[in-house]
């Protein structure tokens, strides 16, 4: 195939009509599969969300058959970290399925805002969602979709995985997946294995590897394989061994990586046997985490290693509604001055938090083809509404005024995260543009100018082509072209700190054309200072 599954078709919504014991309240979103409600059951007076099914199989009675007896297998579920399903009915030809509620996010929702987690969330959260699996797994059944839109997590970071064996209801049972059938609204291969995607037999450990996808996801910030189009990714399920993720976060344990890339194993054999056993090595990761530095911290490591829930952790009350943040935290202070290990690990996740806070809109304007940014290679269906946003804010809001350069780094950070390097480059380039006029002062407080930010985002994607001399060079010039020669130090940690993330790319960089300069090269000395951004707190020497 050569483009994505066409989106579902619209439907006409639904609010305020009843189905059934249920009372349609408001839209709570759209799926694949149709549009989900928040309702009230009125026999038991109790919010309950209800998901309409597009039903593309009205006529078939093995379908229909088959959905009934998914129904009733997960209706037997009941476990704290999977969705409850409350009944299934039909009213008026209308298939719904009456759910637990869950006042929360879905963890795409929260990604595409935010950003990674901080370390001990993101552990929590895959914790549960191996808790889901074990339980689901203990009564045979296997999901088949695990992926970031299934799994619902709220302020308290208490995890709630939905859609249980739909996919199969969807995309057919045993059957080759065909990556144009109408299961594929469903989602994209980006999270499925590879013996999903050959139509191979599944069993629990398929949903292991969604999991591990989706924990590479979490951490990265970006899934390890994604593609033009479905096929392309599929393929590279099968095929292609993803970026290790210890190389694209150096701050994670290294047993974390370990589990990740174990769960991602091609072969089922070689993966873990038993979620329990995951959920054993996420546990021995978060003992590690709080013994290295969980006292009294800016970040508490305070997580119950025991439970399926986190306690010490939560989706600060105290910041905005719904985003995902690890509580107390100090704010403007360096986390890894005044904190253990444990905190140094989060810093820069910390950091990440914070920059989605500033620079990332709630809203989601359309995008509209406009001059100035060259066409992204993404189809439009597989950007994010947070890219979309962002291309827009880009283009419109006046050129080099912070807002707009925000909007770009961002922009270009995300199309980096996600390894599209021409671009990242291509926004970079953009921003080494002269301002169209004069800008006023006041107007523009970054730390340096939009100049010397392009060079480092360029050497930036340099390093990431493993041009390593190239790269090394663009980040000596970027220090070199900062005005005020004894400020310069000043300059560069006043931007990664104001931009963590980027600071965070820069260092990786830096660190990847160590790795691959020629033989007998080093990094000169000021090149060198960005590998660790936190010995740019020592100051200029
Ligand atoms: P797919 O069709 O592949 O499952 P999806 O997971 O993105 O796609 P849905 O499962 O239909 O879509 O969910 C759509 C939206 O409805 C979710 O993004 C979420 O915001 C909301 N939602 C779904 N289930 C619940 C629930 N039990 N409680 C609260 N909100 C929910
Ligand atoms: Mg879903």
């Amino acid at each position: 195939m050569s483009d994505p599954s066409p989106p579902p078709p619209s439907s006409p919504d639904l609010t305020g009509r009843r189905l059934g014991d249920f009372q349609l309240l408001r839209k709570l979103g759209q799926g694949g599969m149709g549009q989900v409600y928040l309702a009230k059951q009125l026999s038991l007076k109790r919010q309950v969300a209800v998901k309409i099914l597009r039903d593309d199989h009205a006529d078939n009675p093995t379908s229909r058959a088959r959905f009934q007896a998914e129904a009733e297998a997960v209706a037997r579920i009941s476990h704290p970290n999977i969705v409850q399903v409350y009944a299934v009915g039909e009213d008026d030809g209308i298939r719904y399925m009456a759910l637990e509620y869950v006042d929360g996010r879905t963890l795409r929702d929260h990604l595409d805002r935010k950003g990674p987690p901080d370390l001990p969330v993101a552990v929590a959260i895959l914790r549960q969602v191996a808790a889901a699996l074990q339980q689901a797994a203990e009564l045979g059944l296997v999901h088949r979709d695990i992926k970031p839109e299934n799994i619902l997590v709220t302020r308290k970071v208490q995890v709630k995985v939905t859609d249980f064996g739909l996919s199969r209801y969807v995309a057919g049972d045993g059957q080759p997946l065909s990556l144009t059938q109408s299961g594929m609204t469903v989602g994209t291969p980006l999270y499925m294995a590879p013996e999903q995607v050959q139509g191979k037999a599944v069993d629990h450990r398929t949903d292991l590897y969604s999991l591990g996808v989706t924990a590479y996801h979490l951490l990265a910030g970006f899934p390890p394989f994604t593609g033009a189009t479905a096929f392309d990714v599929a393929v590279k399920h099968v095929q292609q061994e993803p970026e290790p993720l210890a190389l694209v976060r150096p701050d994670l344990p290294p047993e974390l990586c370990r589990i990740v890339h174990r769960l991602m194993a091609k072969n089922p054999a070689d993966r873990y046997a038993t979620a329990k056993e995951v959920s054993r090595e996420l546990a021995g990761v978060l003992k590690g985490l709080s013994a290295g530095g969980g006292t009294g911290g800016p970040l508490s490591l305070n997580v119950t290693l025991t439970g399926a829930t986190v306690s010490g952790v939560s989706l600060g009350a105290s910041s905005a509604p719904g985003t995902l943040t690890a509580v107390p935290r100090e704010p403007g202070r360096w986390p890894w001055r005044v904190a253990g290990v444990a905190a140094v690990l989060a810093a820069f996740a910390g950091g990440w938090w914070a920059f989605g806070r500033a620079s990332q809109p709630d809203t989601t304007p359309t995008a509209s083809a406009g001059p100035g940014l060259p066409e992204l290679k993404l189809p439009t269906p597989l950007m994010s509404a947070r890219e979309t946003a962002l291309r827009d804010q880009w283009r419109t809001l006046p050129p080099h005024t912070r807002p707009q350069l925000e909007a770009g780094l961002a922009l270009a950070l995300l199309c980096l995260s996600e390894r599209r390097l021409d671009d990242a480059e291509r926004v970079f380039a953009e921003m080494n543009t002269p301002p169209p006029r004069p800008v006023k002062p006041g107007e523009y407080p970054l730390p340096v100018s939009a100049a010397v930010l392009a060079k480092f985002g360029r050497a930036v994607v340099l390093a990431h082509r493993d041009q390593a001399e190239e790269s090394v060079k663009l980040f000596a010039d970027a220090i070199a072209a900062i005005p005020k020669k004894d400020q310069q130090w000043l300059a560069v940690e006043k931007l990664c700190f104001t931009y963590p993330e980027f600071g965070h790319a820069i260092g990786a960089a830096v660190n990847r054309d160590a790795e691959n300069l020629p033989k007998g090269t080093s990094l000169p000395t000021t090149v060198a200072r960005l590998r660790n951004p936190a010995a740019l707190l020592s100051g200029p020497k």
